[in-house]
């Protein structure tokens, strides 16, 4: 086949941009991805690979997951009156919204820096991305933030709630007010709700133009890929128009069932991590040359403010320890490193090799 049909028939903007990049952690200790670093216990696991056992994995899966969705909506108390769409990630379901609501001359927005898939996606959709900058203490700019829904009239302001990459809960005042003002969709996105433990899913019936995003990913099953939406029937309703058929697979579908009969599991690896994040908190927070900033997830940012960001990236996976440089990827956040939280004996890895990384 022949480069110049290629470039014929591409669209230049899908030409022009890079696929998204997932770093290499083979041989690493892995904290750059938030993931959950505990495995099931050996009780769970035989009864999940017993019960998977029992997949018809020659038919259809269920088309509307009915069965899964009624048991998400137990567990995640779920409001009357409120619906679900389930999604492969919540990255799906971000898909699923801007695709919904894409016409020429649409504008998304979020907070910046934030989780970079809002964009991405809003770009691959042709529609226009608008970031408003953080305070420098990393809070909501209220003010910016309604001075650029006048301006731009967004279809959809995306809010992380707690946000990516900077770890922290906006005020859920300032969160009001938008949703107040914005003449569109605000979606709020609790990826890291188990963690914040705080929710504004009960707030959920008062506002129209409110929609609460959630994902199994950071609660310990980021390899099932299963994320949702909650909403009134009457968004749900036009985005399941454009869900493909049978987009949650079979093994995702049992797999989540399973799993939301043992939620102990997860939650304990859940207060586990949290009691692990205060540990590596303190430990960071008292190592000279290192700024460390409080956190609502299950990540730390961090800025080592004597040495160059990407000479300790670079050395801390010599020393065996893949994590996350956010260094030219926005001015405040410049010279930061993310760290996922890890079990004790990654973070204790994590914080040798950091010490020798930030002298050599
Ligand atoms: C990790 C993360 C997600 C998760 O996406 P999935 O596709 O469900 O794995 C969503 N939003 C934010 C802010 C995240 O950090």
């Amino acid at each position: 086949m022949s480069n110049d049909k290629v470039r014929r028939w591409i669209r230049p903007e899908v030409l022009a941009t890079t696929a998204y990049h997932v770093q290499d952690a083979t041989g690493l200790i892995k904290l750059d991805a938030m993931e959950n670093p505990y495995p099931w216990p050996e009780d769970i696991k035989q009864g999940w690979l017993k019960y998977l056992a029992g997949a018809e994995i020659n038919r259809y899966p269920s088309p509307d997951a009915a069965g899964l969705k009624a048991k998400l909506r137990r567990e995640f108390t779920i409001p009357d009156g409120i619906e679900l769409l389930l999604g492969n990630g919540s990255d799906e379901i971000i898909q699923i919204i801007v695709q919904a609501v894409s016409a020429e001359n649409t504008v998304f927005l979020a907070p910046e820096p934030g989780f970079s898939m809002y964009e991405v996606i809003s770009e691959s959709a042709r529609a226009r991305f608008k970031g408003v900058p953080l305070r420098q203490d990393y809070s909501l700019d209220t003010e910016a933030m309604l001075q650029a829904i006048r301006e731009y009239q967004p279809a959809v302001v995306f809010l992380a709630y707690p946000n990516n990459p900077t770890a922290n809960l906006f005020a859920e005042q300032s969160i009001i007010e938008i949703i107040e003002q914005a003449p569109g969709l605000v979606v709020v996105d609790e990826a890291y709700h188990i963690f914040a433990e705080q929710t504004l899913l009960n707030r959920l019936v008062e506002f129209d133009n409110l929609l609460i995003m959630r994902t199994l990913s950071k609660l310990g099953l980021a390899g099932l890929r299963l994320g949702f939406l909650a909403g009134t029937v009457q968004w749900i309703r036009e985005f399941d128009k454009l869900r493909l058929p049978y987009n949650i697979n079979i093994l995702t579908q049992m797999s989540t069932a399973y799993i939301l009969d043992h939620t102990e599991v997860l939650y304990d690896q859940a207060a586990k991590i949290r009691h692990n994040r205060g540990m590596l908190y303190n430990e960071l927070n008292s190592m000279p040359g290192i700024r460390v900033w409080p956190s609502s997830t299950n990540f730390l940012l961090f800025r080592t403010e004597h040495a160059d960001s990407n000479r300790v990236f670079d050395n801390l996976r010599e020393e065996g320890v893949l994590i996350k440089n956010l260094n030219n990827t926005h001015p405040l956040i410049r010279g930061c490193l993310r760290v996922t939280v890890g079990t004790e004996s990654e973070n204790l890895a994590f914080l040798s090799a950091l010490k020798k990384a930030i002298v050599r």
